[in-house]
């Protein structure tokens, strides 16, 4: 990972200086080397000691002969005399001299002496765009020209274009005659310098300019783009928008401003469409950077301020597309003064957010930024340092940059705060989950029922198809517990001894969970394979004191449905499954301990009681009969005076068992008393248990206690059988009716079985 990152930002690095290389170095293309610039004086450039193989391309700035109010060709001014006047190049001429009226039209000449050298060869010449439109003739020939040079409003077209031309320069002179005429524009003249250089140094300067441009257009463009669309799907990052549109306005302006490459492909469009793009764009950048403040400012900047601002700024867009390019030019001054205030106003609100908190340190920065670019674009451009389009671009360009490493960071952190957020909810609620299936699995003691919660339980946690409880006994594990098997009868049937299989051998030794992704193809799966057609499975250790004291398997017909995550939840739940389970089979001891009678093994008589009092409910509910039978030893006494106690014992235990294997399995056994038993009949009408009746005491009869080889004891007992009637409506009443029923049998010579019908007329004997 740290070697992916710092590969990633060695890259960055790499690819962002071979960009600021090539962009310096078309940039270098662009500009001649002003330190060795020769300036004409008296209309005569002298550049026969100028090697523009070796010193570059020049501007030919300085004195130029100007006439004014004359239209003159190269061939007025060698046939007749005409005394010229001098204007610095490249000045507008209203601004060079008062008297000269912004609205007029003059003609320029300019003489080259070049160096021999130059004779003969390719040369070019990079002309701007003058206001309002120019005719240029090079040694006589009509070399450039945009529009209709005219001496009124009436008679000229104006155009702006700028044009690289190529000459053939046959001699050491080159001579230039240049016409101009302004009506259409605030200042009127040249603003921008004219170049002459080699063929290929000209070439090299129009194609930097125009690859730069479309350099700038695209990148910011695309950023501007991206940023709209991050706006587009969370709106409430409004600051993403201004900076949206603010990059797409700066990129439009490397389309338009300073090069016009782009608008010399379309010669033929309206006069004045580039001024009012490079105007609107410029004012549209101040409104999204007022935006752009407004929103990252918020709280130090003044409302009132702000919106009058934006509606400054609002104004002079819409009014630009109406007004002429005349009017548009004149009132751009008073929207340079505006942006003079701007600055002023977005640096205070700057500094007062600096000192306040120091906190927004990296937006802060990108505020100072962006508002020295839009400064510099603003002001820089129309005092006349020509080129800094390229630079406030080029600014853009570097601000964009760091902006998207800003955002690129600050998104990456969101989301990383809202996964680390989503995985704390996540867990909150698998603990939640967790925590109720451990009350659900606790809310019993019921083992049958715990196992029960266990299985339904973990099927909201973890998914599976089918799922088992091995109970662990003596190194071996019986299935007491299944769920979603289409078998369970041969399910229950399953026993595994921990040695014998792989899989619980391994969660035995390994005490943790264990998947197998591949069932089919797991050389360790052997158990019920074939009683499921499953693809996954997991086996989960139930751990209680450290012991594992059964284990989880779930299977699942989809193929490699299990991770780590199904298994650290069944893991956990797993723990408070092992506590719930222990809980219940203590519980289940315990249970026995209180309910059963130690030496028969037959319930005791609390237990019985309780037991008994539900059937009876429920046979008084339903009207179903319900029968008892008390028994009672005959003559134990003597047994334990003759053959002692532990004889006695094995008499009652002998009897418990012969009972028990002549009662059914809904009959309720209990021992009542010392030598006295009681049967409770559910179902069984009261001529029934007198035939069950007779039947116990026959059987008892019959099997008698062997007690060494030969000798055996013949037990016999007296038998009361009582059933409920209408007369019998509570339970007491009718063990009370059995017992009266025994000691009957009792009185009547032992070994015999008595009954009481109460609603007949045994009713009446007691
Ligand atoms: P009857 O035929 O009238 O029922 O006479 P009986 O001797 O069976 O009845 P009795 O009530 O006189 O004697 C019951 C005896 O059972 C008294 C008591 O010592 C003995 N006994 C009670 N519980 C146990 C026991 O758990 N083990 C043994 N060995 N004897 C017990
Ligand atoms: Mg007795
Ligand atoms: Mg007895």
């Amino acid at each position: 990972m740290i070697k992916r990152k710092s590969f990633i930002i060695t890259l960055s690095i790499i690819i962002l200086a071979s960009i600021l290389y090539i962009i310096f170095s078309l940039n270098k293309l662009t500009v001649p080397n002003t330190s060795s610039n020769i300036n004409s004086k008296n209309g005569i450039l002298e550049l026969s000691n100028w090697d523009f193989n070796k010193t570059g391309y020049t501007a030919l700035s300085g004195q130029w002969k100007f006439y004014w109010k004359q239209l003159l060709s190269p061939n007025d001014l060698i046939t007749s005399s005409h005394v010229p006047s001098y204007i610095d190049m490249p000045t507008a001429w209203n601004k060079y001299n008062k008297n000269y009226d912004a609205n007029g039209y003059a003609t320029y000449s300019l003489n080259i002496k070049l160096n021999s050298k130059y004779k003969n060869t390719l040369l070019g010449i990079s002309v701007p765009s003058m206001l309002s439109s120019y005719k240029l003739w090079v040694n006589g020939s009509l070399f450039s020209s945009n529009g209709v040079v005219g001496t009124t409003s009436s008679t000229e077209i104006p155009k702006s274009v700028p044009i690289t031309s190529y000459f053939m320069n046959n001699s050491e002179q080159v001579n230039l005659v240049l016409q101009v005429s302004n009506h259409n524009f605030r200042d009127g003249g040249i603003r921008d310098k004219i170049y002459l250089g080699t063929e290929s140094q000209m070439m090299s300067k129009r194609e930097a300019s125009i690859a730069l441009n479309f350099f700038y257009f695209g990148v910011l463009l695309i950023t501007g783009l991206y940023h709209l669309w991050l706006y587009f799907f969370k709106t409430e990052d409004s600051y993403k928008l201004y900076i949206g549109a603010l990059c797409i306005i700066i990129s439009l302006r490397a389309l338009f401003v300073g090069n016009s490459f782009f608008l010399s492909l379309y010669s033929n469009l309206t006069y004045g469409l580039d001024f009012k793009l490079e105007y609107i764009t410029f004012y549209a950048a101040a409104y999204f950077m007022l935006g752009y403040m407004c929103v990252v400012f918020k709280e130090n900047s003044s409302k009132i301020i702000n919106k009058v601002c934006k509606l400054f700024c609002s104004v002079f867009i819409v009014s630009t597309i109406f007004i002429s390019p005349l009017l548009a030019s004149k009132l751009l001054i008073i929207f340079q003064i505006f942006t003079l205030f701007m600055i002023i106003y977005a640096a205070f609100v700057i500094l007062k957010t600096f000192y306040i908190k120091k906190k927004g340190f990296i937006i802060i920065i990108i505020g100072c930024f962006a508002t020295i670019i839009i400064g510099s674009m603003s002001l820089l451009h129309y005092i006349g340092i020509k080129n800094i389009n390229n630079y406030s671009l080029l600014g853009a360009f570097i601000f964009m940059l760091l902006d998207s490493f800003i955002l690129a960071m600050k998104q990456s952190k969101a989301c990383i705060k809202v996964e680390y957020l989503s995985k704390e909810k996540e867990q909150y609620l698998l603990a939640e989950k967790l925590r109720e299936a451990s009350f659900l699995l606790n809310s019993t003691l019921n083992l049958d029922e715990v196992l029960d919660k266990l299985l339904k339980g973990l099927k909201e946690l973890v998914p599976y198809d089918s799922a088992s409880f091995f109970m662990e006994e003596n190194n071996h594990f019986n299935i007491t517990a299944a769920y979603g098997f289409k078998n369970t009868d041969e399910i229950y049937k399953i026993c595994i001894n921990k040695d014998d299989d792989k899989l619980f051998k391994e969660i035995y030794e390994t005490n943790t969970a264990l998947l197998v992704s591949n069932v089919k193809n797991d050389p360790r799966f052997t158990h019920y394979i074939g009683l499921t057609n499953i693809e996954s499975w997991m086996g989960i250790p139930i751990i209680f004191k450290n012991k594992i004291i059964g284990i989880l398997t779930l299977d699942s017909i989809k193929k490699d449905i299990y991770s780590s995550y199904h298994c650290d939840v069944a893991l956990s739940f797993a723990f408070h499954a092992g506590m719930a389970v222990e809980n219940a089979k203590l519980h289940g001891r315990t249970k026995q301990l209180a309910c059963i009678d130690p030496l028969t093994n037959l319930y005791n008589r609390r237990s019985f009681i309780e037991l008994a009092n539900i059937s009876f409910n429920n046979a008084k509910a339903s009207l179903e009969p319900i029968s008892s039978i008390m028994i009672d030893i005959d003559d134990f006494k003597k047994i334990n005076d003759n053959l002692g106690h532990h004889t006695g014992d094995l008499v009652l235990k002998r009897l418990s068992k012969v009972c028990l294997e002549n009662l059914s399995d809904n009959h309720i056994l209990g021992r009542f008393g010392g030598e006295e038993f009681i049967v409770l009949l559910p179902g069984t009408s009261f001529k029934e248990a007198e035939l069950i009746g007779e039947n116990l005491r026959s059987a008892i009869e019959n099997n008698p206690l062997i007690v060494r080889k030969s000798d055996s004891i013949t037990i016999t007992s007296s038998l009361g059988v009582a059933s409920l009637t209408p007369t019998v409506q509570d339970i007491d009443f009718l063990f009370i009716s059995a017992d009266k029923a025994m000691y009957r049998a009792k009185a009547l010579g032992k070994n015999k079985v008595m009954s009481i019908d109460l609603d007949c007329n045994d009713a009446k004997k007691l």
